[in-house]
């Protein structure tokens, strides 16, 4: 989870050990936090550079050892959650090479801070790499914060305003939980230094500030806010891949059968009535033989369209393969459900499809099933096989029509 990495060994040093462990995609994800003389800058300057998340100096004051571990680990975690769905999400065969080229400049860093100096000295650094902004008053900061910012940095260490009261309040606040923190610490003052990391900061700043040292403790933070910002957004979008039909944009058959069981289970609990719906368009092979292939996918396009226009927020309609489609409709009798699949049926039949980017319009018509759950208990297959045989006999009995399946 975590290495402890000297700086001073024989053969490879600490440094190079550094580059190789944080070039390599196997291990680039692992905390390491370097071991340095006390007096060694140039070391921890070098190090922080070499791609090292953290350092602690000889003698090891464990009080700050341990605060930094801890803070270290918890990062970890959520690192380890992302990468373990970037992993899913590469099996769905979403694309996640850029994360390697994610960079830790031109971050929206915030400066909570009312010395004037010191807050001078520090944008003028930043500045250099990022787009710093400054605040020096707390509430307004928080509200910032919440934002398009990439890291807080706070001063802990102001009289005029509480700086770990910030650290604590940006950590409970929605907009702000995960927004990685800085907290400029006095480094004589151990109780606070260590209070602000347990707070939730990610790490902290000693005065006076060492411009280095801010940048590449800057960096650091920025470029792990980028990894986890470009993950989480590769999890979202390769989500909803894995459950979109990609042609209709409507829930695919995976997700349905997914979510069933759970809508059964909720109707069953509360005592309500579900009803479930199964279309199919009549004769689809012969307007592919006709029009081609693509003027019927231009069909099942606008048929998921109309489904949308005639179904309520609540129900969930999906494809199910080829050109059948389920909709699954909560709180609904098998006489309501009648009453909306004889509408759908209606705004399919009543108004001719256009293919070929108009220039041709079909006529289309379709056949409807439903069934309703029936008794506590029973099993959603059983209420999808009964809707199927309504198909069926709607489909013998001459098409375009919707029939009920029998209790
Ligand atoms: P029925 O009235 O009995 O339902 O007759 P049908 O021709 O609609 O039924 P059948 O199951 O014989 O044919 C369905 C056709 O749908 C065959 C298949 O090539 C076509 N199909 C399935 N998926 C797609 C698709 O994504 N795009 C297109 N254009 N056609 C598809
Ligand atoms: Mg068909
Ligand atoms: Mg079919």
């Amino acid at each position: 989870d975590l290495i402890l990495l000297d700086v001073m060994m024989p053969g490879m040093d600490g440094f190079e050990t550094c580059k190789r462990l944080k070039s390599d995609p196997a291990t680039r994800h692992i905390p390491v936090v370097l071991v340095t003389a006390l007096d060694g800058r140039e070391d921890r300057i070098r190090g922080l550079d070499a791609g090292a998340d953290d350092f602690v100096t000889k003698p090891i004051d464990d009080v700050v050892l341990f605060a930094r571990v801890k803070s270290l680990t918890r990062l970890k975690e959520v690192t380890d959650e992302l990468r373990e769905r970037e992993e899913s999400g590469r099996r769905l065969g979403v694309n996640v090479e850029g994360a390697a080229r994610l960079r830790g400049s031109g971050g929206r860093v915030l400066v909570v801070d009312d010395d004037a100096q010191q807050q001078q000295r520090m944008t003028v650094e930043l500045a250099k790499e990022h787009r710093p902004l400054v605040e020096a008053d707390p509430e307004k900061a928080l509200a910032a914060a919440a934002g398009p910012i990439d890291l807080m940095i706070v001063d802990t260490t102001s009289a005029n305003f509480d700086g770990l009261r910030l650290i604590a309040q940006a950590r409970s606040a929605q907009g702000t939980r995960k927004l990685p923190i800085l907290a400029v610490v006095d480094p004589l003052d151990r109780p606070r230094l260590v209070k602000a990391l347990e707070l939730g900061a990610n790490d902290i700043l000693p005065r006076p500030i060492d411009s280095e040292e801010l940048s590449a403790r800057v960096r650091t933070q920025v470029r792990r806010k980028r990894y986890a910002d470009f993950l989480r957004e590769k999890l979202d979008y390769s989500l909803e891949m894995a459950v979109t039909d990609a042609l209709t944009r409507l829930h695919n058959r995976r997700y349905m059968e997914s979510h069933l069981s759970t809508l059964a289970e909720q109707a069953a609990m509360r005592a309500k009535p579900l009803a479930l719906m199964m279309l199919d368009i009549d004769y689809f092979k012969s307007i592919n033989d006709n029009y081609g292939h693509d003027a019927g996918d231009d069909v099942l396009r606008e048929f998921a369209v109309r489904i949308r226009k005639s179904i309520r927020g609540i129900d969930l309609a999906c494809r199910f393969g080829g050109e059948e489609f389920v909709i699954v409709m909560p709180e609904t009798d098998l006489h309501v459900a009648g009453m909306v699949a004889e509408r759908l049926r209606r705004s399919i039949a009543g108004e001719p499809f256009s293919v070929e980017k108009g220039a041709k319009r079909i006529e289309v018509t379709i056949s409807i099933g439903i069934s309703t759950l029936e008794t506590k208990g029973e099993p959603i297959s059983t209420v999808l096989k009964r809707a199927d045989q309504a198909l069926y006999r709607a489909k013998h009995d001459g098409r375009n029509r919707v029939v009920a399946a029998a209790a």
